[in-house]
This record gives C-alpha cells, structure tokens and sequence, in this order.
C-alpha cells in the first residue's frame, strides 16, 4: 500500500530560491509540454534532449511524464463530452456540455522520483539547477520519530514539492507492506454518528465509545461563527485560514479515532470490522430535523477511509454493510422499533443504550454490500 508523509524543509535562503526557481520552471515546463500536444506536437516520443527547460535532466524527463498523464486524462474528458453530447442530440435535447479547459498548473510544484532524492542524517538531497548546470543540494528537514521509524526501511516512491501555508513542504510516498489478512477472529461493528462520533461493538461483547461529538460541534460552532464575523467585514484570507485550520483539526481528531477504533480492534483479536455504506449515513443524517445544517460537513466518509487503511496495516478486513434499519431492529427478536431518547426497548424484554444498538446491529448484519464504499 502506498501511503504518504508530509516533511517540513528547512532551507537556507539560497536554497530556497533555486528551489522556488526550479518549482516554478517546472510546472511552466509541463504546462508548454501539455500546450504543445494539444496544438498537435506529440511528445509520446519526447525525450529530455527535446525539452529546452533550466532543469536537471531527472526533473525534465518527470515533467514529460506528467505532461503525458495530463493530456491522457483531458483527451478522456474530451471524448466523454463528445460522447454526451452525441446522446443529447440523439434524445433531441438541445443542450450541450461544453468540452473542458486544458489544464494548466498555477502552484508552483516540482516532483522528483525515488531515484533521484535521498534522505539521509535529518537532510533530503536532491538536484536543482545552479547557474546552469544540475547540482545536488542538500536541505535540513525535520521528522518526527515516527517519520524515522517508518522511513528507516521503507521503499520510497515519488517525492513532491510544495508550498503550504507559505512555506516549503516535502511531500514523500512511500511503500508499505500490507500483512495478510487474520482469518481467525471476531467481527467488529461500527457505528458512525455526530453525537457519538463512533461506538463499536465486539463480538465478544465489548462495547467502546470514540471522540466526543458534544466538542466537535461545539467547535464548528465556534469555526462557523469566526466565519461569519470576517465574511462580513470581507476578509477572504482570513476566512480561507479559518477553513484551513477547521479542515486541519477535523482531520487530526478523525486520524485519532481511527487509530483508537483499529487499537481496541486489535486488542480484542478481530479479524473484520464492519462499518456502514456511507451514502445511507448521509441521507439518513440530512433527514434528521435534530441534526442541523452546520454538521453536515462532518466527514463520515474521512474517517471510514481512515479505518480502512489502519485496519489492512493490522490485517484486518473491513466490510460494508446495508444501513437499513440498524437503529431500529431488535438484534434478539428482529422486531422494529424507534429508540426514545435514550434507550433502546423491546417487548421481547431486550434493552440497550441506542448508541450501541446500531454498532451491534452491524456487527450481526449478514447484508455484506462490498469492501470499499460507494459513497
Ligand atoms: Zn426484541
């Protein structure tokens, strides 16, 4: 599985220019290569002598490759609106899609491959071009001891430079090696929600709850509300930084109860865990007169995507289940019932919290709809 890590750089001024120099020729570089195919110059069989650009020959020779990939993906878009415009003439319809705009990279970026970068003693070297020719520079970086661990044996794919948040990040993919799966073991059901942000059942019978929901929405309360303050005194960058730091913060929180849910899993020996397919959870959110608006951005998807890979680093599977009515029935009876407030009760004489009702209810659930989501 590839996965990816995002290093602070740490520059020296000089290195910070022939950095931003080299980022900024390369996407002008790939987007003259991508002009030039599209004007009818094909560069299938471009090599980096073809290419008039101030980089090192390793950074020319991925700018073609990019190029490529970019062509390749507007000419499928082209030829879907050609597609849906012959079906609309077909129908009579005199509608047409308009075909898409080229592509042109505007943030500066410059990608490198695994051959030509090396991280070694806290620096990354890789080469940028100083007056004219390609040299090797080496530039500080800072990883946490996470990073070390996971970068001490790893097989590293792509690196890609950026700037975030104005200043210089590398961002690093690198290979991991997926266990096989456990084929022993428990079955997990989890259930996602914006009260609960999750709750998980057992099958041998533990119960666990994830996060605190009455915080989170406290806090997009609080996010929206800066919001609302700057848009009306039109601070645009103001805002986008409150967006940012949001988006930032919802993500970390999401990443902490991933790991927490893929933890307790692990603990418990499970082999599966069961979520819901996410598309329901949304309608069935934006049904709920109780929840309002101001939730609905909450990430259901984020953190279903977050269980997923944590779970197949762990060897455990995940699996999507149909959401009908897993708030509803009576795992013991199967009878249909909405909770009150709180609790959860059935004529057969089963009660339970209701939180925990639609983590157990996934956990039994035998309509299996796929392994990724849909959503
Ligand atoms: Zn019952």
């Amino acid at each position: 599985m590839q996965l990816s890590e995002n290093v602070k750089v740490y520059p020296t001024e000089y290195q910070k220019n022939l950095i931003k120099k080299t980022m900024t020729e390369y996407i002008n570089t790939v987007n003259g290569l991508v002009s030039d195919t599209v004007s009818g110059h094909s560069i299938a069989k471009t090599t980096t002598a073809d290419v008039s650009a101030d980089l090192p020959s390793a950074l020319k020779n991925q700018c073609i490759r990019d190029a490529r990939s970019i062509v390749k993906k507007h000419y499928k878009y082209c030829h879907k609106a050609v597609l849906k415009n012959r079906s609309l003439a077909k129908h009579g319809s005199p509608v047409r899609v308009t075909a898409p705009n080229l592509p042109t990279l505007r943030k500066p970026c410059c990608y490198i491959n695994n051959q030509n970068y090396k991280i070694k003693d806290n620096c990354i070297e890789f080469p940028v071009m100083v007056s004219g020719r390609s040299k090797r520079i080496s530039v500080p970086v800072k990883l946490t001891e996470r990073q070390k661990a996971l970068f001490s044996d790893a097989k590293f794919g792509t690196m890609r430079i950026v700037i975030k948040n104005h200043v210089l990040v590398a961002q690093i993919v690198y290979e991991v090696a997926e266990p096989e799966l456990k084929s022993d073991g428990n079955v997990m059901g989890i259930d996602l929600g914006i009260k609960c942000p999750a709750v998980s059942y057992c099958s041998d019978g533990s119960v666990k709850f994830y996060g605190n929901g009455r915080k989170n929405k406290y806090m997009r309360r609080h996010y929206a509300y800066l919001r609302k303050k700057l848009q009306t005194s039109k601070k645009i960058k103001a805002v986008k930084r409150i967006n940012d730091k949001e988006q930032r913060t919802m993500r970390d929180i999401d990443h902490k109860i991933s790991h927490d849910i893929v933890k307790t899993a692990v603990a418990h020996n499970v082999k599966v865990i069961k979520l819901e397919q996410l598309q329901n959870i949304r309608s069935a959110t934006r049904k709920s007169r109780k929840n309002n608006h101001s939730l609905h951005t909450w990430s259901f998807y984020r953190l279903a995507q977050f269980i997923e890979y944590k779970a197949r680093l762990a060897g455990i599977a995940v699996e999507y289940v149909n959401p009908a009515h897993t708030s509803q029935r009576c795992p013991v009876c199967g009878s249909m019932h909405h909770a009150d407030d709180r609790n959860y009760t059935c004529e057969c004489g089963f009660h339970i919290h209701r939180d925990i009702l639609g983590a157990m209810n996934i956990e039994n659930s035998t309509e299996f709809v796929g392994n990724r989501q849909t959503a």
